[in-house]
């Protein structure tokens, strides 16, 4: 458990490409779940960098339905389009320490180097580093990527309050990764160590399809010099074919017109028993008021 000394602060950061639905509100839940247990505040992140997945009035549509779900978030809701010279600094920082370097590789390059380099153990093609020395003759910059180091000191562990311990070894496993695409597209992983330090969390609480991005985000935190925050990451939700439910697997929003009652029983009752939290309520409030002691004893039987 997070210590009670150190004042907690969570957040929830959805990406805009579609509705709400119940993947996300899974993740939405633990997180405000989890702020409430510590009495912190829950903080709301609008992730909205991959401007080719954006969806026009998707971040309106998302602060909706949380809203509708009883789910209020602390202070002004933030968006990343609107933080980018953060970025800009902290990109410059790892360029004057002089760990980046700038890739011309293509990604059917990369894919066709998989045998020299191996995949990870998430099925991703782990960068071979053939551009870590300077562009081949005649390349141009497609990206820049961040060297990860070697040895002992590439391999990153952490607790992970729902999973346990966690390590992965950044060298093997992962390769020297993107932070910005030629395209100049922010990559995720920096965007996000750069605003969970800037926005204060101490505990990120998510889906764990990002477990295997953790590691890379404590090494970029070490890199800049920011403070290392816990994590928790909750199961993800899988359609009937076993794919994480999400905007591109064809995930449909819960609520669109539907009474706080059927919102309660068709949303948020079935998003609790799938976080492990068997409860009854009347009314929206009936829940909040039971899920909130039962999310702290769910977590107490976590290791
Ligand atoms: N924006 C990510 C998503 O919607 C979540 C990132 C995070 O919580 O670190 O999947």
């Amino acid at each position: 458990m997070p210590s009670s000394t150190v004042p907690y602060i969570g957040r929830f950061a959805p990406s805009p490409s579609g509705p709400l639905h119940m993947g996300s509100l899974v993740a939405a839940m633990a997180s405000y779940l989890d702020a409430k247990v510590h009495q912190g505040a829950w903080l709301l992140r609008i992730e909205d960098l991959d401007y080719d997945r954006n969806v026009d009035g998707a971040d309106a549509a998302i602060l909706a339905s949380l809203l509708r779900c009883g789910m209020a978030w602390d202070g002004e809701a933030t968006w990343q389009s609107r933080r980018l010279p953060l970025y800009q600094a902290a990109l410059r920082r790892l360029q004057d320490d002089g760990l980046v370097y700038a890739c011309g590789c293509s990604r059917k390059e990369i894919q066709d180097s998989v045998l020299q380099a191996g995949l990870a153990k998430n099925g991703a093609a782990v960068y071979p580093g053939t551009c870590r020395h300077g562009l081949a003759h005649g390349k141009a910059a497609r990206a820049l990527r961040l060297r990860v180091p070697e040895g002992a000191a590439a391999v990153y562990g952490f607790v992970d309050r729902w999973h346990g311990e966690v390590r992965q070894d950044l060298a093997s496993e992962v390769g020297d990764f993107i932070v910005l695409r030629g395209d100049g597209y922010w990559a995720y992983q920096l965007a996000v160590v750069v605003d969970d330090a800037d926005q204060g969390i101490t505990q990120v609480v998510r889906g764990a399809d990002l477990l295997d991005s953790t590691p890379r985000q404590l090494y970029l935190q070490d890199v800049l010099g920011l403070p290392h925050p816990g994590y928790l990451h909750v199961p993800v939700v899988n359609n009937a074919f076993g794919e994480k439910l999400s905007k591109q697997t064809g995930a449909l929003a819960f609520d669109t017109g539907t009474s706080p009652a059927e919102l309660l029983a068709s949303a948020l009752l079935p998003a609790a028993r799938f976080l492990g939290l068997d409860l009854q309520a009347g009314s929206l409030d009936d829940f909040w008021r039971r899920a909130i002691p039962a999310w702290a004893q769910r977590l107490s039987r976590q290791p």
